[in-house]
């Protein structure tokens, strides 16, 4: 109950990280007797509270609505997380201003970029805020044949979070045969969508 990454363990309630335990609450091991007998006084607590068996209070949560995942999959506005008693954070933590090489001065062709590239401290194109490119990235990069990202890991992910679309399906039709289909593409994106059949005869 109420644990997190246990491996081969049972009997365990508001665990974390722990291995081959058994009658184990907040990862310490009591014998089976004393487990019971917390685990019922603590089930009864909970119980007479009205949420044992729900999601772990939003009080408790270290990392403010908009500093999780969450933002990504579910979107809020400050305002709507708030309202339903998540922390926001204003101020997330970024550093700028210590860029030792300015967007411009990346060379465009990779073959061109040199190795002391990973040494240099970059500057976000979008949110200024200052990244670092790997050395496993470099190479990365060269293999592909891909330019130096002018962008933060941050403003990346957050496009590719934008191009995948939310988790949310509504009912449209195939612009090409009519037939109905779920699509995660609302009905105001202007793209232009196929059902499953169109799509694979317009590519092959
Ligand atoms: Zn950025
Ligand atoms: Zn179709």
């Amino acid at each position: 109950m109420y644990s997190f990454y246990i491996a081969n363990c049972n009997d365990c309630i508001g665990c974390d990280a722990i291995k081959n335990c058994k009658y184990a609450i907040f990862n310490k091991e009591y014998d089976k007797n004393k487990y019971e007998e917390l685990k019922n006084h603590i089930v009864k607590e909970l119980t007479g509270l009205g949420i044992h068996g729900l999601m772990m209070p939003v009080e408790i949560a270290p990392f403010a609505y908009n500093e999780s995942i969450a933002q990504d999959n579910f979107p809020l506005s400050k305002e709507e997380a708030t309202s339903q008693g998540f922390r926001w954070e204003d101020d997330i933590q970024m550093t700028k201003g210590k860029e030792t090489m300015k967007p411009e001065e990346i060379n465009d062709n990779i073959k061109d970029v040199k190795d002391s590239i990973t040494g240099e401290i970059l500057k976000c194109i979008s949110c200024e805020r200052n990244y670092k490119i790997t050395e496993q990235e470099l190479l990365f990069y060269r293999k592909m044949n891909l330019p130096i990202p002018r962008q933060c890991f941050y403003c990346r992910h957050q496009d590719r979070i934008q191009r995948r679309g939310p988790y949310k399906f509504w009912d449209r039709k195939c612009d090409n045969c009519g037939k109905d289909i779920k699509t995660n593409y609302s009905p105001d994106r202007k793209e232009i969508i196929y059902c499953e059949k169109c799509y694979q005869d317009e590519v092959i």
